[in-house]
């Protein structure tokens, strides 16, 4: 796990030295064969000096034209003017002329295991795709997510896919292939016969698998956090309204005593509680119970938003999630229409947060849409309100924070993990350049460079 080797200092490998060679050869024939830009951190550790045309460390609002970053053995040793830099003879020298460098980018609302439902539905991906392949297409995902820049990622669920993504977190962590540092939740929690695929729509007489575990009852609740936590969750995810009210309309799922249940013994076992949560209804409970993150929060109101800031929780908007879907399914053109009644909503209720001070994290659903076009939530977040430098804040320090791991990553600051990204242009002022990665580094290594 991510914590554990941040412990441990600079020795974030946990394998034997036989398995390290074998893995390094693993990575140089790999090298061989991928392209130059998706090479899979075949660059060693060592002494890197970073030569951006400016640097945005996520200290305050603005970039520093002139800066340089000095990366020892996987750490950030240095950071300022250029001049006030020293380089170890034999640094490697990387200059990114007219790019800006970043932390590297959070996104703590994804599903590896999905992909988008415009290719696939959601139902027929749970319903038909083997858990096999729906691993093999999270590896893809994970290095297309940490090409474009984002070098940690919360994935809030497998849905449908058991425990694959302890599988996923542990062959990045081992080097086994190229992916941003995961903090999983597994299997997710939901109440009995309130998650898809059906049962609603689908005729009594199936057998269908689950997208989530399903609970009823405080017992239950309790031991499927237990189950979760035991097998690998870094947090547990509920689901606390869905669309089980009358004619498929959104509503709580869980009682108020299984909610408690459900957030004392995950909080029991230091694993933080995300809550999907829609409605109002939903998102109030949620909060009541003591939940650690709100995902979606479209339908909350002021008075609920401002419990939210008053107890520390952070909401994750998933903007792009409903653009995304108001796209395939409802004939949305981007850039042609206005936005839909879902849309505004979701705006809404962002800019309701926004003004009343509550801790917004950058999460975007993504699986939803395409898996490396993360940089999409910050950009809809922008286009909702928030500044550029408010939205990259919710993506690096701010999201860091949320994991509470901000003694470790989402600044450029000296002793911190050297996750750093690159981006053509100056996304401080354009969001839109986010876009466009020239450079990626996790933990030292370097796995896009120009
Ligand atoms: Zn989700």
């Amino acid at each position: 796990m991510i914590e554990t080797s941040i412990d441990e200092g600079t020795e974030t490998m946990r394998a034997s030295p036989m398995i390290q060679r074998t893995m390094a050869l693993l990575l140089l024939l790999l090298g061989a064969v991928l392209a130059p830009a998706a090479a899979a951190g075949t660059a060693p550790k060592g002494d890197w000096l970073l030569l951006p045309e400016r640097v945005w460390t996520a200290e305050g609002d603005a970039a520093h034209t002139g800066w340089a970053v000095l990366v020892h053995e996987g750490v950030i040793a240095a950071v300022g003017p250029r001049a006030s830099i020293e380089a170890p003879a034999g640094a490697q020298r990387i200059e990114l002329p007219g790019a800006t460098l970043t932390p590297g980018l959070i996104d703590l609302h994804a599903h590896l295991f999905l992909h988008p439902y415009n290719e696939t539905l959601w139902n027929d991906q749970v319903l038909t795709e083997p858990q096999d392949y729906r691993t093999l297409l999270a590896a893809k995902h994970a290095r297309d997510t940490l090409l474009a820049g984002f070098t940690t990622l919360r994935d809030l669920g497998t849905e449908g896919a058991g425990y694959a993504d302890v599988s996923v977190q542990r062959a990045i962590d081992e080097g086994l292939i190229p992916g941003p540092r995961l903090f999983v939740a597994t299997r997710a929690i939901v109440a009995t016969a309130s998650y898809g695929p059906g049962p609603r729509g689908f005729r009594p007489d199936l057998e269908l698998p689950g997208g989530a575990q399903e609970v009823s009852g405080v017992d239950q609740a309790m031991a499927a956090v237990r189950e979760q936590a035991a097998r690998g969750a870094d947090w547990i995810k509920l689901y606390g309204d869905y669309r089980v009210g009358p004619g498929g309309a959104t509503a709580p799922t869980f009682t108020p005593a299984e909610l408690k249940a459900l957030v004392d013994t995950a909080h029991q076992l230091g694993r933080p509680v995300a809550v999907h949560a829609a409605s109002d209804a939903g998102v109030r409970l949620a909060a009541e119970a003591g939940a650690d993150s709100i995902e979606h929060g479209y339908g909350a109101s002021a008075a609920t938003f401002q419990l939210l800031k008053q107890k520390g929780i952070a909401y994750e908007p998933t903007l792009t999630a409903v653009e995304a879907t108001e796209q395939y399914f409802h004939h949305y053109v981007p850039g042609r229409d206005p936005p839909t009644p879902r849309m505004q909503e979701a705006a809404h209720a962002f800019r309701t947060a926004l003004k009343l001070g509550v801790t917004i994290g950058n999460g975007s659903d993504v699986g939803v849409f395409a898996h490396g076009e993360n940089w999409r939530e910050p950009a809809a977040m922008v286009a909702a309100g928030m500044t550029p430098a408010q939205a990259l804040h919710a993506a690096t320090d701010v999201a860091a924070k949320i994991l509470r791991q901000q003694a470790a990553f989402g600044r450029i600051a000296p002793g911190l993990r050297a996750d750093l990204a690159a981006f053509a242009g100056d996304p401080g002022t354009q969001i839109g350049d986010l876009a466009h990665p020239v450079f990626v580094m996790k933990d030292g290594s370097v796995y896009r460079r120009p």
